[in-house]
Formats: C-alpha cells, structure tokens, sequence
C-alpha cells in the first residue's frame, strides 16, 4: 500500500497509460512503496517531476526481426530494445530470447536494471530488450541467422557510449558472439565495448560467465555473515533454473561448502540428495544444450519429477531462486518456511511474488532482493567495458576479487539504508532506496532532459 499522495497518483497514471502491463506495475509499485520512506523529505522530486520521469522509459525501440528456418520457411519475430533511464551513465542491460518476451516485461527488467546498475556503484543506466524468439530447438545456423537480423536493426541504436547490450535468458556466449560479429561486418568498426559477455578470445572479460552466480553466493554469504553470524557451510540449498545464473551459482554454493540438492528446467526438477555433480549438470546443460530429465537417467540416487515448481517441496536451509520472474508464490513461500528454510536469494529478476516476500520476512526469513543479489552480472560487464577501454585484461584473480568487493560493498549499502529509513534488516527496502537516491539526484541536477 502507497501512503503518498503523489506517489498514488504517479502509480495511477502508470496503470491508466498501459493498463496490460502487470509485470511492470507489479515492480513500480514495489519500488514506490519503498520510497514512501523518504519522499516527504524530498519536496523536490514532487516539484521537478522526477517520480513521473522515473516510471517512463526515456525511448522504447520495436522491430520486425525476418530470418529463414533450416528448410527454407521464413519467420518474422519482434525485437525490441527498451531504454530506460541514461542519468548516471550509457544505458546496460541484457537482451532476453524467450517466446514470452512483450514490452511489459521488458519494461519491467529495464525498470529493475536502473536501479541494479545504481546499485553496482559503476557508471551504467538501465536498458533492456529482446525478442520473442525462441532459440530451443533451433540449429546453430538458425540461430546465427536469427541474431544478425536482429543486429541489423539494433545496431543503429546502440554504441559503447550510447548503449551497451548483454545476455539474459536465451543469450549466451554463442547468441552474443552471433551479435557482435553482425555489429562489426555492418559497422566496419571493431568497438569491443558495444556489447558485454563477449567471448575471451574478443575482449570478453574472465569471471563473466560466472558473474552472476557467484555474486549471487557472495551477497548471501555476507547477509548470512552479518544479520546471522553464519555462512554457506553445511548448509542444504535448493537452486531453480539450470541455465548459466543457476548453474554458477550452483557451483559457488558448492565452494563455500554447501550441498545444493535440486536443480530444475522449465518442465521439471531434479533432486539429487548426495549433491548436484556439477560436471554432469555442466556437461548436460552446456556442452549437450540437453533437459535436466537426462541428470535423473545418468546419476543413481537422484530422481526426476515433471513440473518446475515442485522443485520447492524439497526441504532446503537456503533458497536460490534462479530461473525466471514469479515463480515463488504465497502457496510456495509458506512450503518453504514450513520446511525450515532460513534464507532466499532472489537469483532471478523478481522471482517471488510480493505476497511472497511479505510471508518470508514474517516468519523471519532473511531476503535478499534480485536487483541487489544479481548485480555481480552487471558489475562484471561493467568491469569488461572498463578492460575494452583500457584494451587490457584482469586476471581470473582480479576480476573475481574485484567482484567480491562490489557485492560485499552492496551489502553494506542496502543494509544501512534500511537500517537509516526505520527499518533494520529490510534489504528489499534498503536496496530501492539505496539505488534511487543516486539516480534521482542525477536526473534533477541535469534538468528536464
Ligand atoms: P538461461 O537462459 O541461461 O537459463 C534460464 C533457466 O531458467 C533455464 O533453466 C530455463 O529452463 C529456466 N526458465 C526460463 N523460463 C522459465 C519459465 N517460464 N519457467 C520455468 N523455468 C524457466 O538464463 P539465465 O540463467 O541467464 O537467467 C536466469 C535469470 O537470471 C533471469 O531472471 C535473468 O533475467 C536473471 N539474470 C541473468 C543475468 C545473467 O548474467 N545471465 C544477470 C542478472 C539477472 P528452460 O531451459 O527449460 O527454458
């Protein structure tokens, strides 16, 4: 619920303006409730129109996508790119291929990007796009094919300066090599910096792959460290998705000596009770592009079920939800409190439904909110633009302890800024304002723009 007058009514015309976007209405009213903490002290946000500016994306891109199938059949897909928010630095965010890709979800990972982007201290705004392509089941040449029409289009609107493109669900290190080669053959120009994940071979960044999934860990172990005096060792942990965020996550979790019991795809989970052998749930997902059903066919002991969201039903001490948005409802939430668990971290971008979240803090969970515990992604790409331009590389070492950092640095940050607006130990609160501050102080110091 909205106490502010002025915020109730920003949040009213976003509803009017685009009544079908529930995915974007869902995280505006998120963050807005947040800023009810601290909007009575900023008279001047109400005055110079920033909430208004904030809920409307400074341009959104759409386009048609045309490519030939294998056998010769044409298709036409959309692709989009939606930028958000360009006050603190040039827009970054990751493109998603998925059939379930429209604007209102995209809206809503470009919203969440302004504020992960703020969060990770580096100088980067909020953009997010995609299209509703569907890689599965398509062949390398489809997929090449597929990506070069898209950077035809995209190219125009993006530039190291202008615009800075990433993956996301369905882009990887292979739809992203796909891009960039289409950006330098239309372009004539070799600008490494034009997009990030690149491979390492073309001024991609080491621990980029890993980023993600391990910033995951490394949040959670500092919210496990500091609001319980614990950590990942000997704990049980239940990971959903087994894409490349669940996967690496899957891996740090292991490293800080935790058994990670559950994996899961969008037809089903596995739960192995010995441990996920992750050379096998590497080899399977990334070597084989195969369904996490041939885990349960190659391991003894560990079995399959149909269905992604009974993954939860297997009792866990750490929930990693790392698949997709709203997956964790109230029904789920309270199985997972009901099981013991004592901490979830968000993976995914906004996997858990508000009542969700509402029912973990009640029963005293400790939460850590996506656009705070997937940041390390972002931190990363940040940290591959910044080699591009000193046309350098880290190593492993370097960039792995560079992201360290920025997580534990984001810990402190949301923590005390729950501490400071009266309410302790609420991360969902403290990263919302946290990151908005900083983005709000740009917009109103450049003027309307
Ligand atoms: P991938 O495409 O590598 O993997 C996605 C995983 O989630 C797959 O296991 C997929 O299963 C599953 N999944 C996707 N859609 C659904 C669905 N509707 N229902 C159930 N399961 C689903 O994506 P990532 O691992 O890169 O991304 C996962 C999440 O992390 C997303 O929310 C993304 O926005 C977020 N994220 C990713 C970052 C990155 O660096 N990659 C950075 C920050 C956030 P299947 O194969 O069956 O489709």
């Amino acid at each position: 619920m909205i106490k502010s007058a002025y915020l109730q009514r920003v949040y009213n015309d976003v509803l009017t303006r685009d009544p079908n976007e529930k995915e974007f209405h869902q995280t505006v009213l998120e963050v807005l409730e947040s800023l009810d903490q601290i909007i009575d002290q900023h008279p001047e946000y109400e005055r110079r129109g920033i909430i208004e500016a904030f809920v409307e994306p400074e341009r959104i891109i759409s386009f048609r996508v045309p490519w030939v199938d294998d056998r010769g059949g044409i298709h036409i897909n959309r692709g989009y790119r939606v930028q958000f928010n360009s006050a603190i630095g040039p827009y970054k965010g990751g493109l998603r291929f998925h059939p379930t890709v429209n604007l209102s979800i995209l809206k809503f990972l470009g919203f969440e990007q302004i504020l992960k982007n703020s969060l990770t201290t580096l100088p980067m705004g909020g953009a997010k796009g995609g299209s509703d392509f569907d890689p599965k089941g398509k062949s390398d040449d489809e997929v090449m094919r597929f990506c070069q029409s898209f950077m035809t289009e995209l190219q125009r609107h993006i530039g190291q300066f202008v615009d800075v493109p990433a993956g996301d669900i369905g882009v990887g290190g292979r739809e992203i090599g796909y891009l960039f080669g289409q950006y330098r053959r239309v372009r004539g120009t070799y600008a490494a910096g034009v997009l990030t994940g690149k491979g390492l071979t073309f001024g991609g960044s080491l621990v980029r792959t890993e980023a993600t999934g391990y910033g995951i860990c490394y949040l959670t172990q500092e919210m496990l460290k500091h609001m319980r005096n614990d950590s990942f060792e000997g704990k049980t942990v239940v990971i959903s998705g087994s894409g490349n965020v669940a996967i690496f996550a899957t891996e740090k979790a292991m490293q800080l000596g935790a058994k990670v019991v559950g994996l899961s795809d969008s037809n089903g989970y596995i739960h192995d009770p010995d441990g996920i052998k992750l050379d096998v749930i590497k080899d399977i997902k990334l070597n084989r592009r195969a369904r996490i059903k041939a885990y349960a066919d190659e391991v003894p002991g560990s079995t399959y079920a149909d269905g992604f969201r009974g993954i939860w039903s297997i009792p866990c001490d750490i929930a990693l939800p790392c698949a997709t948005q709203n997956e964790i409802d109230a029904g789920t939430a309270k199985l997972i409190v009901k099981n013991g668990a004592m901490a979830v971290t968000e993976g995914a971008n906004m996997p858990c439904y508000p009542e969700a979240v509402q029912i973990f803090q009640e029963a005293g969970l400790l939460v850590a909110p996506s656009k705070a515990a997937n940041a390390g992604g972002v931190a990363t790409s940040g940290l591959e633009m910044s080699q591009n331009s000193m046309r350098y590389s880290w190593t492993f070492e370097e960039v792995d302890h560079r992201l360290k950092d920025i997580m534990a640095n984001i810990f402190q940050n949301i923590y005390h800024a729950a501490e400071e607006c009266g309410k302790p130990g609420d991360l969902v609160v403290g990263a919302n304002l946290a990151a908005f501050k900083k983005v709000a102080d740009s917009m109103l110091t450049q003027g309307l723009i």
